[in-house]
């Protein structure tokens, strides 16, 4: 990182009131940052609390762990980390074909989402006020402020509005315009469900604690059970013209069981399971945007940088949120500037979230192509490059060091 921390400006102006939409992991991030060093900061989580449970997440690399001594949650999330899983990838007679080896799928640390965005939560809970169970519906920015409606509370002006609600950010839509303008849609989906997994007979732990979890393919499909990633993944391509209704469980559960319909191992017992249990499904997507910022309001984390199952996004949301809380102090509430550099800084790493679609690689269109795929892990020596790639890219040593408590 390059140190920029002779280049603080203070005046006596008052700092901004800052309003963040999401409380998972770019929001309270940020709200820590911001609350701690002088800001006003309100949080707005349209969930009831903070949303538990989840999909695996990790750290990766020197500057996402810098980031996480420098913010203090380090020793928390360490303490709550998942066990380390390998992902077997295994044929039909449940022969091992290749290893995705846990240091490459888990990182230098992994944590359940849920339980990141709860040690990143209490330790901004003091530096923010958090309203939970709302949302914004509406947003006016006048150039001197922004007036935003809500579902619930009355409405309020800010100063700033930061977008940290997701790929589905509904700060982007309403400050952007249609969601359709800034995804690129990959034609791949995925699925998630904390089922109980038909693992019967099959190795899950190893005597070193580390767990195993098993993955299996068909053309355009993809599964994996087992292990904290996620218990039941699905991935998978979907068919021409199909489509469903976001807003339906129904709808998600047929659409999934339609592409998976004839699948072999011991997938229609997982399906079966997946009925029953927490359920997340949604279109492996990128975001398409060339700045984070506009006027009054700026987009963090997956909001402005998403790429579905890319492998970056918790780190990305810390970045984005450490830089632009870094220049905000630095420019001491000349939003213009800091919103102008953290789009300039923010381009580089961001940049990894710009291109790659995961979706072809854990579902190739033949098994010809699955048997390729499953070569290139095959091999030691190319499990430990891509363990050093991920690292690479994850890693910004130009980010810049902000003078921040
Ligand atoms: C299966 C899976 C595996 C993954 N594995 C990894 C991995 O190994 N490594 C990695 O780095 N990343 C991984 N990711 C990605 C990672 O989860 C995200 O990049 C990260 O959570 C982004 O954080 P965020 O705070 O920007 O957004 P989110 O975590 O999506 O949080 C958005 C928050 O905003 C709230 N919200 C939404 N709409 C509104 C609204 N209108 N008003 C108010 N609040 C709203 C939501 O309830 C949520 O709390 C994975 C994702 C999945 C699905």
């Amino acid at each position: 990182m390059t140190d920029n921390s002779s280049t603080t400006n203070s005046t006596t102006q008052p700092l901004p009131k800052v309003l963040i939409s999401g409380a998972s992991i770019a929001g309270p991030a940020l709200a820590r940052w911001l609350g701690r060093n002088g800001f006003s900061v309100t949080v707005v989580e349209k969930s009831p609390s903070i949303r538990p449970g989840g999909q695996a997440v990790d750290f990766k690399g020197d500057t996402h762990m810098r980031l996480l001594h420098a913010m203090g949650v380090y020793d928390d999330i360490w303490a709550a980390q998942t066990s380390r899983t390998d992902w077997r990838i295994i044929n039909a007679k449940e022969e091992v074909q290749a290893i995705l080896p846990g240091e490459f799928l888990g990182g230098n640390v992994e944590i359940l989402r849920g339980d990141l965005a709860d040690i990143l939560y209490r330790h901004s809970a003091k530096d923010a006020a958090y309203v939970f169970g709302d949302e914004i519906t509406a947003l006016h920015d006048d150039g001197g402020g922004v007036d935003v409606e809500f579902a619930h509370r009355p409405p309020e002006r800010f100063d700033l509005v930061i977008g940290a609600d997701g790929v589905h950010s509904a700060v982007r839509r309403l400050a952007y315009g249609p969601e359709d303008d800034y995804l690129v849609k990959t034609g791949f989906y995925y699925a998630i469900a904390s089922a109980p997994v038909p693992l019967e007979n099959l190795e899950i732990k190893l005597a070193d604690g580390r767990a195993v979890a098993y993955a299996y393919s068909e053309p355009y499909r993809f599964a994996c059970l087992g292990g904290q990633k996620a218990p039941s993944l699905f991935i998978f391509a979907g068919k021409e013209g199909s489509k469903y209704d976001r807003r339906s469980a129904v709808a998600q559960h047929e659409f999934l069981d339609s592409h998976f319909k004839g699948s072999g191992w011991r997938i229609p017992q997982a399906l079966a399971a997946v009925g029953t249990t927490d359920f997340y499904m949604d279109e492996l997507v990128r975001t398409k945007m060339d700045t984070y910022t506009r006027g009054r309001v700026a987009l963090v984390g997956d909001a402005g940088y998403a790429n579905t199952l890319g492998g970056f996004g918790s780190g990305l949301a810390l970045m984005g949120a450490y830089v632009l809380s870094g220049e905000l102090v630095k420019c001491h509430g000349d939003y213009a500037a800091a919103f102008a550099e953290y789009d300039r800084v923010m381009a580089k790493p961001a940049s990894v979230a710009k291109t790659g679609n995961a979706g072809e690689f854990f579902c190739p269109p033949s098994y010809w192509r699955i048997w390729l795929r499953n070569l290139s892990f095959a091999n030691s020596w190319t499990r430990a490059g891509m363990v050093w790639v991920a690292n690479w890219m994850a890693t910004d040593e130009s980010m810049p060091v902000y003078d921040m408590l």
